[in-house]
């Protein structure tokens, strides 16, 4: 009897284990078959205009089935190396001293991650970035010690402050006065993000920083977790505008975690300034004088993005090309 109760137990809940079993079967071949179906790779996205022109360099590795982090390395160097962007790399804005200092980091698809920040001389502060992620034991380098470590990797010390810039801070000077101004025109951080052919995902984010800001200041821009963050299983983001306001919510690992939870891109990186919008009004500062943006991709390719006022774009380059696409914002 007891054999038998037991029998009739354990088929019944044989067979239920095994109609479950068959469901989760089908369903798990329907979720992999929609993420084989719907998968949108390689597939890169920068931050404003000149996301343009970085995007083409980071898609001639993607496009070859190159690594997304060889990829957004590459793409980051071309607004590094111009001096005519004005808020990135060589040719960046000084701070209210007269000094070029330059902010960056990089983030791979095992976690590994390296930053710089306040460095200074160096054109290309995202490669500086790299070595200190692969060939050191820590994460970030700042100052004096980032550009020993530069030199010592054979980085070139370097003037970086162009003509341009210089006469903006000589004219600067004249009023002296230390209110960073919001940046909402179109020059600002370049935060790249990619998913490669293999389907893992980078990125890398560099930036002069607020112009004029006081000798060491250092944005959300080299902050692992701020102004940028990558989880290869389920996206990556990254920040632009008042690195400040992206510190506070540890900005690109909250829109991350966004995703996780089941939201698309552009709603993770919607409450994502929402949380911006609620902290302001707590703090009893006017939104007006804030810009923060956000730019997000997930592991199925795809991306959106958000922004509290209106002006920031970004550039996005898959198969269907490269184009510039203006973010949602919140101050209407
Ligand atoms: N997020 C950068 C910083 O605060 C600047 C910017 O993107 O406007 O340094």
């Amino acid at each position: 009897m007891n054999t038998r109760r037991n029998f009739i137990k354990t088929s019944a809940f044989a067979s239920a284990a095994l109609l479950v079993n068959k469901l989760d079967a089908a369903e798990s071949e329907k979720f992999a078959n929609d993420f084989k179906t719907k998968v949108v790779k390689p597939i890169v996205l920068s931050t404003w205009n000149f996301g343009l022109k970085a995007n083409e360099a980071a898609w001639e590795i993607l496009n070859k089935n190159g690594k997304a982090l060889d990829a957004v390395e590459a793409g980051v160097k071309i607004p590094e190396g111009d001096p005519a962007e004005r808020s990135v790399g060589y040719g960046g804005r000084p701070d209210r001293d007269g000094h070029v200092t330059l902010d960056a980091c990089i983030m791979d698809e095992n976690a590994n991650i390296g930053s710089v920040a306040c460095l200074e001389f160096i054109k290309h502060p995202i490669s500086v970035a790299r070595a200190v992620m692969e060939k050191t034991p820590h994460v970030m380098l700042v100052g004096e010690g980032a550009l020993q470590f530069a030199l010592s990797q054979g980085f070139i010390k370097e003037n970086l402050l162009v003509d341009e810039s210089e006469k903006e801070w000589k004219e600067w000077l004249k009023t002296n006065n230390y209110k960073p101004v919001v940046n909402i025109e179109n020059h600002d951080t370049i935060g790249m993000i990619a998913l490669d052919a293999n389907g893992d995902l980078s990125g890398a984010c560099t930036t002069s920083g607020m112009a004029f800001k006081m000798h060491g200041r250092v944005g959300d821009s080299p902050i692992i977790g701020a102004g940028l963050y990558v989880d290869n299983e389920i996206g990556a983001a990254t920040a632009t505008g008042h690195g400040e306001e992206v510190i506070r919510i540890a900005g690109c690992h909250l829109v991350v975690e966004l995703m996780r939870q089941g939201k698309t891109p552009e709603q993770a990186c919607k409450e994502a300034v929402a949380r911006v919008v609620k902290l302001t009004a707590n703090r009893k500062k006017n939104l007006k004088d804030i810009q923060v943006g956000f730019i997000a991709l997930n592991k199925k390719g795809e991306y959106g993005s958000f922004c509290v006022q209106s002006g920031f774009n970004y550039a996005v380059y898959d198969a269907s090309g490269n184009r510039l696409i203006d973010a949602g914002f919140h101050l209407k």
